[in-house]
């Protein structure tokens, strides 16, 4: 048996500035029996096992939801529709990293199996893309970690965190939410709680339905604001923070054009969620989120209804 602090001190020890240290100390541990899940696959990658890739475990053992009053809900989603807001216009040739083209489509569709009149009785057919409207980025978005509906239900209710930037992203459509931010929001609230989703509030909610949203450069890009990539990995490192949200299209923006807080984030088995609503709505401390994901097999993400019990 290994104790838990060993096994926490090797998982706070990966990250992308030492990676490879961190993979050289999980070695001595893993000979004790007690790899931990984020390194276990790497050992078991030797050149000859090719066959089958070591199965998925989770970084996050599932805890119980500690009791929570609240006196208000909260909504924070947008109500998705063919017009809301989203990274690629229905229509328009896209080129992957891969170098493939592609055309998206509307960004949702409810299209009526049976109606009213005749049927009595309404059930649509809807079809939407995954990423789109409020909604989850799950680890297997950009890497080979867990789809939606293998995170554990209990990390869907979490400790909220809001932290606002919106005075500076009033300025700068790349405002960046940095290390800084979340040093004087500690300063002022103590430590980020544990397994807390932490969400910016740059006040881009309101933008919706409105140019200012996509806010374009003369390249047609995206500029919103995002978070920097050592707040990130000071979240990961020196917190346990779960989820990441913002109130934009994405959490990085053409200050990590490689995607860097994506590929971090959601390659150490975290998760986010972006396009949030009403943040202005809810304390920068004490609130409950609650994310009601679908529970699709598979998906990558997908849009949903979250809310903050207050
Ligand atoms: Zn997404």
């Amino acid at each position: 048996m290994c104790s838990p602090a060993l096994i926490e001190q090797v998982k706070k020890r990966i990250s992308r500035r030492n990676a490879l240290a961190a993979l050289g100390g999980a070695a001595s541990v893993a000979s004790a029996g007690c790899l931990p899940a984020a390194v276990s696959s790497k050992k078991s990658a030797s050149p000859k096992n090719t066959a089958k890739p070591a199965p998925k475990k989770k970084r996050w053992s599932s805890k119980p939801v500690e009791q929570v009053s609240f006196s208000r809900v909260v909504d924070l989603s947008h109500t998705l529709h063919p017009d809301f807001p989203a990274w690629f216009s229905e229509g328009e040739e896209v080129t992957t990293r891969g170098n493939r083209t592609f055309v998206p489509p509307a960004v949702v569709e409810v299209k009526p199996v049976f109606e009213w009149e005749p049927d009595k009785v309404n059930l649509n057919q809807i079809t939407y893309w995954e990423h789109v409207g409020t909604h989850m980025d799950a680890p297997s978005h950009f890497s080979e970690g867990s789809t939606v509906d293998e995170i554990p239900v209990e990390d869907l209710v979490l400790p909220l965190v809001v932290i606002d930037i919106k005075a500076r992203a009033a300025k700068d459509s790349l405002a960046l939410l940095n290390i800084e931010d979340v040093r004087s929001w500690e300063d002022e609230h103590g430590p980020i709680p544990e397994r807390a989703c932490v969400a910016m509030n740059s006040g881009w909610a309101k933008h919706v339905g409105k140019p200012k949203y996509k806010s374009l450069d003369a390249n047609g890009k995206h500029r919103q604001p995002a978070f920097h990539i050592d707040a990130v990995e000071y979240l990961m490192e020196e917190r346990e923070v779960i989820a990441l949200g913002v109130d934009t299209f994405s959490f990085d923006n053409q200050h990590s054009p490689e995607s860097d807080v994506h590929y971090r984030w959601l390659g150490d088995e975290r998760w986010g969620l972006e396009n949030l609503n009403n943040l202005d709505d809810v304390p920068t401390k004490g609130a409950t989120i609650v994310v009601g994901q679908p529970s699709i097999k598979g998906a990558s993400g997908g849009p949903n209804r979250t809310m903050a019990l207050v």
